[in-house]
């Protein structure tokens, strides 16, 4: 089984590409954290790739693309792949669809998670991590899970935990540049799901699976398991 997934950051992607992983049981292969990984480790792909990421610029083609394309022909991924955060553009998308042909590999599902941008981008800076539990779920503009109070002050709706904000999680340039690349039709990663859900119209093996990320996370996990052979 191997599958694509996309999203803006801030849809819950990675919630969503979990619980894909599981059911299969498939490798999760996420380009973010082989560049994360490699950065700690001093490496020197993370040397190359660190001032990209910090900046909030994709890495180049030449050193992502076959970084990902060598990750899926290791032994953990012959029983199957999950792919997260590649392919981000056309030419990552069309190395992709060279790769599957000339590996021979099939694609099972592409899954798409669908959000306006301007929610995806609330989600992110309004999102709040309890001290005690990462995944208590807190955030400060979604209504379902907003923060309770506590001597005029927010804590985490579950435990009543002190609360914070990721540093990241507040950058709004970055936020705004990484959403530049997701939300761009013409080269960016939109522009790769058209080319893939195109591709299915061809090849009736490669299933599409749309879901609306507008409601919570575990409404979305339903609906994807729904739809999920
Ligand atoms: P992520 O965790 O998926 O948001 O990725 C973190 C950062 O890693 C991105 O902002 C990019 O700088 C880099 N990155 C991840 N995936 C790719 C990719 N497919 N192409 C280029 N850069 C990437």
């Amino acid at each position: 089984m191997n599958v694509l997934i996309f999203g803006p950051n801030g849809s819950g992607k990675g919630t969503q590409g979990a619980v894909v992983q599981k059911k299969y049981n498939i490798t999760h292969v996420e380009s973010g954290v082989i560049f994360r990984e490699n950065i700690k480790g001093g490496t020197e792909l993370g040397k190359k790739a660190k001032e990209f990421i910090d900046r909030g610029d994709l890495v180049p083609d030449d050193i992502t693309i076959p970084m990902i394309l060598n990750r899926l022909k290791e032994k953990d991924c012959e029983n199957g792949w999950l792919l997260d955060g590649f392919p981000r553009n056309s030419e990552q998308g069309k190395a992709m669809h060279e790769a599957l042909e000339k590996e021979n590999m099939k694609l099972d599902f592409v899954i798409e998670i669908i959000l306006d941008r301007e929610i995806a981008k609330k989600r992110i800076m309004g999102r709040r991590l309890c001290v005690n539990d990462n995944n208590h779920p807190n955030n400060i503009y979604i209504d379902a899970i907003k923060p309770a109070e506590k001597d005029g002050k927010m804590v985490c709706r579950v435990c009543g935990g002190e609360l914070s904000a990721r540093a990241d999680d507040q950058d709004e340039t970055a936020i705004n540049k990484r959403h530049d690349i997701y939300y761009d039709t013409a080269t960016g990663t939109l522009a790769s799901v058209h080319y893939f859900k195109e591709l299915s119209k061809k090849d009736s093996s490669i299933k599409v699976i749309e879901l609306d990320g507008t409601p919570g996370v575990k409404e979305v996990s339903e609906e994807l398991m729904g739809k999920l052979d």
